[in-house]
């Protein structure tokens, strides 16, 4: 009887004890994910390991500006974010740190993360071509680099330089074919452009489908949002629009990635790693690209019927890190260029 109760004591004081371990577990998340995109998958990682998520939600640029005023203070273990340009610029900041694990190293393919571990992409997403089906023939579209030619002119609608998407695109240009063919294309678009540049992916396809131009450059998941938006007029301007694949006989479409890096001054660094390697799980990877009508950046996780629907494609298979180096370049020469 004295031995059961000792027994049950040295228990209640073990769980007690794990009880105080867990409630100390945590891992502080800076993301520029809207909160419905990746609540559900922490969510998930909290119930399986114990580990509280402390999650900060905010605009891009706003969370790296902020993550570089607190500096060695900044409570931030982990910072996830969208397009590799942002995250280059991040590491550049110095406020990333280092990590491998065979999880992140077999979770993620070696284009989609920087080679010494500063970030690792967590979704992918295309940046492919839209064409009005009653206005152009799939066969008369080829690359990127054919955008520039006359047979274009007024008839292309893309949003402004200034964004991060279009400089990775002309980054991911200057890296396969340098700085002087990219220019002259930036200047020959600039010449097809039925409009000024503005608005977001959304409003290139919108106006597309509204008879601005005949054809629009957006980022798929804006496409997958739009077909299954509940806003009628948005559903079928996307209806409109198909898909092309660009430079299927050469390097393939450009792609990007959200990611994640570990920052700086982590304090809980192996719950931070320990949430990067969840988030490349295969099941995880299915569900946080399906959420956004993207794809999963590791190899074998199956496609939504949405996205299988668009068909496979030849994607640009160039390490990602290039675009965050080539980033001031292609921004001068879209400057230069006169994209506005
Ligand atoms: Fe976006």
């Amino acid at each position: 009887m004295a031995f059961k109760s000792a027994v049950s004591t040295a228990l209640v004081v073990a769980v007690l004890a794990s009880t105080t371990v867990l409630a100390s577990e945590e891992v502080n998340l800076y993301s520029a994910r809207k909160e419905e995109l990746i609540k559900p998958l922490l969510d998930r990682f909290s119930d399986q390991t114990g580990i509280t998520i402390n999650l900060v939600t905010g605009d891009a640029d706003a969370l790296l500006q902020r993550l570089q005023s607190e500096g060695r203070n900044s409570p931030a273990d982990l910072l996830i974010t969208t397009d590799a340009g942002r995250l280059h610029r991040a590491m550049e900041a110095g406020v990333t740190q280092a990590v491998t694990s065979d999880a992140l190293l077999q979770g993620v393919p070696a284009a989609y993360r920087e080679p010494n571990g500063h970030w690792y992409g967590l979704s992918l997403r295309a940046r492919p071509i839209f064409y009005v089906k009653e206005k152009v023939s799939p066969t008369e579209l080829s690359s990127y680099e054919d955008l520039a030619d006359p047979k274009w002119a007024g008839r292309i609608c893309i949003r402004s330089s200034g964004n991060i998407y279009n400089q990775s695109l002309v980054a991911s240009m200057i890296a396969h074919s340098g700085e002087q063919k990219s220019e002259q294309w930036a200047a020959g678009l600039v010449k097809n452009l039925a409009r000024s540049p503005k608005g977001g992916d959304r409003d290139q396809i919108k106006a597309a489908a509204a008879g601005e131009c005949d054809i629009a450059v957006a980022n798929t998941y804006y496409y997958g949002g739009m077909l299954n938006s509940n806003d009628e007029a948005e559903h079928q301007a996307a209806a409109k629009v198909a898909i092309f694949w660009p430079n299927q006989s050469d390097r393939g479409t450009h792609v990007n990635v959200s990611g994640a890096a570990l920052t700086a001054h982590a304090r809980n660094r192996d719950n931070a790693v320990k949430l990067m390697e969840f988030l490349v799980q295969p099941e995880s990877q299915s569900w946080y690209a399906e959420v956004n009508y993207e794809y999963p950046v590791r190899d074998g996780v199956a496609w939504s019927d949405l996205l299988q629907q668009w068909g496979r494609f030849k994607s640009d298979n160039l390490n990602l890190s290039q675009l965050g180096k080539y980033n001031s370049q292609a921004v001068m020469i879209m400057d230069r260029a006169g994209w506005k």
